[in-house]
């Protein structure tokens, strides 16, 4: 099926752009201009920020989060604009080949192997101290669709470590970059792997889902 003008220009004019890039590159400052080395937050929420604020938002649209660098604003965006496609194992089992589609805005929460489908999606607190009122899990790495046919998937996301050496005073110097990462895709599990932090290799994480971008009210 022919992909839509909006998701080739996701793509080629938007994720391009800036990927690849590393702090302090100019193109990585585009995705979050805020982060430092010794920061600890993660910069994975400004790839789709930035990709979305490229489409273009109305004002009110824009109010909800989805151009920002929240990660659960995200999702509660999508769920609020109707465009959140939940991945459920339940419909796997009922024969649908639910996936993203490239541009699309994926999600991967913390809740394999059972609070996704116990708890996600639902609109949650934007409060870490919150979370708890919600029996959600909370979304933990957001990126692009690059690829998502077959298992082996290809995303474009920032938020990613890369080791430069040691600080002065021997603590390990950490820069973070974007970059299009090779994932695994398990359609039993519902899982991604890929995930490389500070730490090494993570497990895999669940695709809790993704914002449509055919469905977002993106103006462009
Ligand atoms: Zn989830």
């Amino acid at each position: 099926m022919a992909l839509s003008r909006r998701r080739v220009r996701a793509i080629a004019q938007h994720v391009f752009a800036v990927v690849p890039s590393m702090y302090p590159d100019a193109k990585f400052k585009e995705i979050d201009g805020n982060w430092a080395p010794g920061k600890k937050y993660t910069t994975c929420g400004g790839l789709p920020g930035y990709v979305a604020r490229k489409l273009g938002m109305a004002p009110e649209v824009a109010k909800d989060g989805l151009g920002g660098y929240g990660l659960t604003s995200m999702r509660n965006a999508g769920i609020k604009r109707n465009a959140w496609i939940h991945h459920s194992i339940e419909a796997r089992l009922r024969g649908e080949d639910i996936r993203p589609k490239k541009g699309d805005f994926y999600l991967l929460c913390s809740g394999w192997p059972d609070r996704h489908e116990k708890g996600c999606p639902c609109v949650q607190p934007e409060d870490p101290k919150k979370q708890h009122l919600v029996t959600g899990a909370t979304v933990e790495h957001v990126g692009v669709i690059i690829n998502s046919s077959g298992t082996l998937w290809r995303t474009a996301d920032a938020g990613q470590s890369v080791n430069m050496g040691k600080n002065p005073d021997g603590t390990p110097k950490i820069y973070q970059c974007a970059k299009f990462v090779d994932r695994t895709f398990d359609p039993i599990k519902g899982t991604l792997t890929g995930e490389v932090g500070a730490g090494g290799i993570r497990p895999p994480r669940r695709l809790c889902g993704w914002i449509d971008i055919d469905l977002y009210p993106f103006l462009n």
